[in-house]
């Protein structure tokens, strides 16, 4: 079939198994050799965004052997797969070439059946880990003590949010009224998105034995700037990542015999999937990503994890440089410095339709978004006939 991007609202229902590949590929050649970096590595939610990039990192920069787990969907011969299938399969294919273990589960990783083929999978090909990336974006969570199916939601707290956003496709500029969530909404939002998941799985992996002394685990999160925090850090979702500092508080006290280490890590906004599902932020990333583009420090998922690993993670100095009052690992630092948010909270109240393509980067987040499917990625061919149900061979 010859596969084009089939756009609905926030997502692309069609992804581009050579585009994937290439994407793919491409964030492979870009890194750079890691010495003493990580050995054994669990990625959850390797398939897409941050994940994907750690995982690239630790194998091809530390060359570590990766195991990782996601949730993406089949091809069959009439429809596409998730690009994430096909990220997967191409992050496979190039750890096989150089030689070094990379296996991917497909599934639930909420559920314990995830957990015990994880665990499994640890003793037979692995032994024991080194480093957990948990990198989950999922807008739901099935429970697995209590069975009840959890659904974030992505709203304001308190008040009704009255905020300007972009339409990505059209560019025009209006403003709309975000409703602000009920105390369920809250309580659900942290059930998926907050700590309790990561939790589960340190104790799943502790008590199985499978992780190695000096273990360390590391959970994302984002802050962002004060334009965004009525439907981000102020909102439910922020709620949840609040609940990612006191699950790390746990954790550590969990890994104490191991010498472990449990991190929430602060990173960068950055076009992915799921931050594409989040209202308002593209017209506070558009402007974002165009002043830092002129200040000459824009990163994408791989050059911001590629920092990440190299400096506070396996870098030469001490961690401590990069933590902010409550131990969080700060990476938004460029993001968040003084002349960048000053800049865009300049052009916030002066960008409309007529000027967004000035002051924005709306080309840049429109190709970021594309380039998660598989599109607009140099040299791919995408007039030529391709066979969706690309598999492991
Ligand atoms: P993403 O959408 O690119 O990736 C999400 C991953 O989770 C995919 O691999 C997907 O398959 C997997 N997943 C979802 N549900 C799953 C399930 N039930 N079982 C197994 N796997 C599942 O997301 P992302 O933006 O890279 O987000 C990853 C983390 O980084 C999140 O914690 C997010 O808050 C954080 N973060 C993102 C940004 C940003 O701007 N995108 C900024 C800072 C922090």
């Amino acid at each position: 079939m010859i596969v084009k991007p089939r756009i609905r609202g926030f997502i692309c229902t069609t992804a581009h198994p050579a585009g994937c590949a290439a994407n793919v590929r491409a964030q492979i050649s870009s890194v750079a050799p890691l010495a003493n970096g990580p050995k054994k590595v669990l990625v959850l939610g390797a398939s897409g965004g941050y994940g994907l990039a750690s995982r690239i990192v630790a194998a091809f920069g530390a060359g570590a052997e990766t195991l990782g787990v996601s949730f993406e969907r089949a091809p069959t011969p009439k429809r596409t797969a998730s690009a994430g299938w096909y990220n997967n399969i191409a992050f496979e294919q190039a750890a096989a070439e150089r030689g070094v273990y990379a296996k991917t589960l497909d599934g639930d990783a909420f559920s314990d059946a995830m957990k015990a083929a994880v665990i499994d999978e640890i003793r037979e090909s692995l032994g024991q880990i080194d480093l957990l990336v948990y990198s989950l974006a999922s807008p739901v969570r099935q429970h697995p003590r209590t069975g009840v199916l959890h659904r974030s939601a992505i709203k304001p707290l308190g008040e009704t949010f009255h905020v300007k956003t972009l339409n990505q496709d059209t560019g025009e500029v209006s403003e709309v009224d975000l409703l602000p969530a009920t105390e369920e909404e809250t309580a659900a939002t942290v059930a998926v998105m907050g700590g309790e998941d990561w939790e589960f799985w340190i104790d799943a992996l502790r008590d199985a034995g499978v992780l190695a002394p000096g273990f360390r685990t590391l959970s994302y999160t984002y802050i962002g700037s004060e334009l965004t925090w009525p439907i981000y850090w102020q909102a439910t979702l922020g709620k949840a990542k609040e609940d990612l500092d006191r699950a790390a508080r746990a954790i550590n006290e969990r890994l104490s015999d191991l010498t472990g280490e449990a991190r929430v890590v602060v990173l960068k906004a950055v076009v992915t999937q799921a931050s594409s599902a989040i209202p308002v932020v593209p017209l506070y990333f558009a402007l974002l990503f165009r002043v830092m583009k002129e200040a000459g420090n824009h990163e994408d998922c791989i050059a911001h994890i590629e920092r990440l690993f190299h400096t506070a993670l396996y870098g030469d100095g001490p961690v401590d440089s990069y933590l902010d009052d409550v131990a969080r690992i700060r990476m938004d630092d460029w993001e968040l410095s003084a002349e960048i948010q000053a800049e865009v909270t300049r052009r916030w109240p002066i960008v409309a339709g007529h000027n967004v393509g000035e002051l924005a980067d709306l080309d840049g987040i429109r190709g970021d978004f594309l380039k998660i499917f598989g599109f607009g990625i140099d040299g791919v061919d995408y007039e030529a006939d391709v066979d969706p149900t690309v598999g492991r061979g």
